[in-house]
């Protein structure tokens, strides 16, 4: 793929596995494996299948020690198909030591630094992941995500999360640059696909070095979710920002060769310099979120869910209200506060939320009427957003 009508930002390149990210390579195109690790065939066929889709790296969770175990034996039987593969550490920043020898890149997030040994400075924890990460020769991955970052940030900052969340992207760079270790690269992630944008751009004006990794989480189902998706790539890529990236789309197991697939459709657009229009009326009306799932959905009724929340609110379309549907206990509560209403999946039911404050929690077939009630509740004092004036080309 040709990106020479794009001058791309002079990053330093990192090699993960078989690849390089940055210093001028071709921008990567990464997925994750939506089965639970313990399923041993059905994680390998994922991977198979998100390969077979042209990705160049693909990412799996690994929340314990049978993760773990699991996660050799996928590293074992992917290798044919030259997978690279990185994990998460989540809360559990020791665990790199267990995971660092199956993979190709190990990504932390700074905002999980605090919840473990709260008296160890989080420099010392960094250093304990980079000497891991040397020792075992895999990259890092600094992923900054601005709905679960820094506390002590988040406090700074106040309402400027997208300040709170470039200050900790940067913190940690320079964390790690002062350690000698430079094998990583940063993202700086949100369901917005505006803050995203800001985000990036505030990042790449301090580093430009630094190769990024970009992504509208929780971006939800197609198409919208590969229409907001779409903007912050065409914004951020065009200026030369951007070395790999990840379509986060709810998908059913079978059909995630998709985030792959369109990420590469929306990569060649750009380089062929086909963007799409940008409404002056995109950022109103209902906006669903929901995240693209992984092996942590503890019951896959929650695909079903949003899809099923996406069409119950179609009467609400002109209503500028956000609708958050996340698939599990580890990112949902967090990650739901932003929304109007939020939902977080367990394994027998769905606790719903109005803002921060909790609704209640309730089964999977009784969710959706309580849904419902609180989204008339929420309308019933709002006036439906403006139409639009004119679409731009
Ligand atoms: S919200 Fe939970 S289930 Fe959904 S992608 Fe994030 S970690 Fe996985």
């Amino acid at each position: 793929m040709a990106f020479n009508k794009i001058k791309r930002n002079p990053t330093r390149p990192v090699q993960v596995g078989a690849i390089q990210i940055g210093g001028g390579a071709p921008i990567a195109v990464q997925s994750m494996a939506a089965t639970r690790t313990q399923d041993i065939d059905a994680t390998v066929r994922q991977v198979e299948l998100i390969q077979a889709a042209g990705a160049d790296l693909v990412r799996i969770a690994v929340d314990s020690k049978a993760d773990v175990r699991a996660l050799s034996e996928v590293r074992d039987r992917t290798r044919p198909t030259g997978a690279n593969l990185s994990v998460d550490l989540q809360e559990s920043y020791r665990l790199i030591t267990d995971v660092a020898p199956f993979v190709d890149k190990v990504r932390y997030n700074p905002g999980h630094l605090h919840h473990h040994e709260k008296d160890k400075p989080v420099e010392a924890k960094v250093a304990f992941i980079a000497e891991q990460a040397v020792h075992h020769d895999v990259a890092l991955r600094v992923g900054v995500n601005c709905g679960s970052v820094d506390p002590v940030l988040k406090e700074k900052f106040g309402k400027d999360d997208v300040g709170a969340m470039v200050e900790s992207a940067l913190q940690h760079t320079r964390i790690l640059d002062d350690l000698g270790f430079t094998r990583y690269v940063v993202s700086m992630k949100d369901s917005d696909w505006r803050k995203v944008v800001e985000g990036n751009r505030r990042f790449a004006i301090d580093r430009p070095e630094i190769p990024l990794h970009l992504g509208v989480t929780e971006a939800g189902m197609p198409p919208d979710g590969i229409i907001k998706t779409r903007v912050a790539f065409e914004q951020l890529i065009s200026e030369g920002i951007g070395d790999t990236i990840r379509v986060s789309l709810t998908l059913p197991f079978d059909d995630k060769g998709q985030e792959i697939t369109v990420g590469r459709e929306i990569l060649d657009d750009i380089a062929n310099g086909r963007f799409r229009s940008v409404p002056a009326s995109l950022d109103h009306g209902l906006n669903i979120i929901s995240c693209p799932s992984c092996s942590r959905v503890e019951n896959e009724k929650f695909i079903e869910l949003a899809q099923d929340v996406k069409e119950m609110s179609t009467y609400a379309a002109d209503y500028d209200v956000t609708i958050a549907v996340m698939g599990c206990r580890v990112n949902g509560p967090g990650e739901t506060d932003d929304a109007d209403i939020g939902m977080w999946c367990g394994p027998l039911g769905v606790n719903l939320k109005r803002g921060e404050e909790l609704v209640g929690h309730f089964p999977y077939d009784t969710v959706l009427n309580e849904t419902k009630r609180l989204l008339d509740e929420l309308i019933e004092d709002k006036t439906p957003a403006a139409a639009p004036a004119g679409v731009e080309d």
